[in-house]
């Protein structure tokens, strides 16, 4: 007997034909005589809709500090958290009917407790005293993902695609000995099927580099539930809901390197279209200054991503560029002009019609000409590279958004990934 921790996303509960199927692939596993835990998201395009809501009530409540009447946050966390209630409650009926014991629960209940930080809340502790003794009793739970409680006692949520969270930091409470992530595809692809159709299912991929193709764009998973899983060395298997109860579903397990060496280089190509590039132009040449941008940005919780400062004719002066978030941009040139006295740029220029594409694998540590390849295949399409960034296993560039999805083809071919 296995302790597992199933998760359903958005498509997998997405209407009542789906949560029946989900019930009959849960009830597999409870006749197999497993103890089993379940967490869903909300219905395929849900969260969306009550986002929307909120928006409609209260403009650009996440990402602006200008809200006439002060901060709503609390009740965005409280609107959007609905989604998985519905959810919760439908799955558990449905395995009522199929003669299952199951009961929902939501974050408050278990309790899952965060920090105060509302709309991207980190997981404080999960209480296991009342739903543990419930699975032991061969009860299913079946969480509603993406919300805890706070210390104040409200709503709070984990972020966009927070469930992955929810189901890894619940399988780490109970001390799971599987945790199986159902979504639309089946497993992790060395890029996004969507875009490149010769894209090919991986057996396995390190926690690094999946936690870096999350974290770059690759929302199959919530990059903090990777995170999460790589401290505390739990694999987790992506695999698909769509499959019938008996077909082989062998997935992608995401676990530690030294289980996931496959002879590859590069293991995928990332994207995300969520960028923006700020650059300040004729800024004083001397010690301090990066440390003033970055630090107007940080109190402003925004979060700098790539950075390139060049020289510019003059040796006095310098232009900084450097990448955000899309959504911060409005704030961003905000809070430069509001310092701009201090920082001492003379004039600024922004643009959020760029992408970040990525190529990323462990088997870059120890191989060379990685940067070659990748720069020769844009090169061969005409495609511009605006600012580079690397790291040990991986290596970005931003490009003008609309080659994206031809970047993101001619990469996955200039490296061979479509082949087995
Ligand atoms: P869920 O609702 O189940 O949480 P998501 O939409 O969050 O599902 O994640 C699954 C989607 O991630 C897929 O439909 C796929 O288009 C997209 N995706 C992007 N990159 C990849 C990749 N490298 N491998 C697999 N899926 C990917
Ligand atoms: N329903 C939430 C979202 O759409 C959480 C999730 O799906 O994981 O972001
Ligand atoms: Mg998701």
């Amino acid at each position: 007997m296995a302790r597992i921790v199933m998760k359903f996303g958005g498509t997998s509960v997405a209407g009542p034909e789906r949560i029946r199927h989900v019930s009959r692939l849960v009830t597999a596993e409870v006749r197999a005589g497993h103890e089993v835990a379940v967490v869903v998201s909300a219905m395929s395009g849900e969260t969306n809709r009550l986002v929307r809501l909120v928006d409609e009530l209260a403009a650009d409540i996440i990402n602006s500090d200008r809200i006439v009447g002060g901060a709503v946050e609390d009740e965005y966390d409280s609107v959007v958290a609905s989604g998985e209630q519905v959810t919760s409650g439908l799955l558990a009926i449905a395995l009522r009917r199929r003669g299952v014991r199951a009961r929902s629960w939501l974050g408050w209940q278990i309790p899952l407790k965060t920090d105060m930080a509302h709309s991207k809340a980190r997981i404080a502790e999960i209480e296991n005293s009342a739903i543990g003794p419930s699975l032991r009793s061969g009860q299913v739970p079946v969480v509603a993902g993406f919300q805890g409680v706070n210390e104040r006692g409200r709503i709070s949520t984990l972020g966009r695609g927070g469930s992955d969270t929810s189901a890894v930091a619940l399988a780490i409470a109970l001390k799971a000995d599987r945790c199986d992530i159902y979504t639309d595809v089946d497993g992790v692809y060395t890029t996004d099927p969507r875009i490149v159709p010769e894209a090919r299912r991986l057996n396995r991929i390190a926690f690094e580099e999946m936690l870096e193709l999350a974290s770059l764009g690759t929302k199959v998973l919530q990059t903090r539930s990777v995170e999460l899983a790589m401290h505390n060395n739990l694999s987790v298997r992506v695999l698909t809901s769509m499959a019938e109860v008996d077909d082989v579903n062998p997935g992608t397990l995401v676990c530690h390197e030294d289980e996931a060496m496959e002879e590859r280089v590069v293991s995928g190509v990332a994207y995300s279209r969520d960028e923006a590039r700020i650059t300040l132009l004729r800024l004083a040449d001397r010690p301090g200054m990066v440390a003033k941008v970055c630090k107007a940005m940080s109190d402003a919780n925004i979060i700098v991503d790539m950075i390139v400062q060049g020289i510019s004719r003059s040796d006095t002066v310098s232009n900084l560029t450097f990448t955000i978030d899309k959504h911060d941009l409005e704030k961003a040139l905000a809070v430069l002009e509001s310092n701009r006295d201090e920082i001492g740029h003379e004039s600024l220029k922004s643009d959020s019609n760029v992408s970040k594409v990525s190529v990323v694998g462990i088997g870059m540590r120890s191989h060379t000409g990685v940067a070659q390849t990748m720069f020769e295949a844009l090169a061969a399409r005409n495609i511009n590279i605006e600012v580079i960034a690397t790291s040990e296993i991986k290596i970005s560039v931003l490009i003008d958004s609309e080659y994206t999805e031809l970047a993101v083809r001619a990469l996955h071919g200039a490296f061979g990934l479509e082949v087995t």
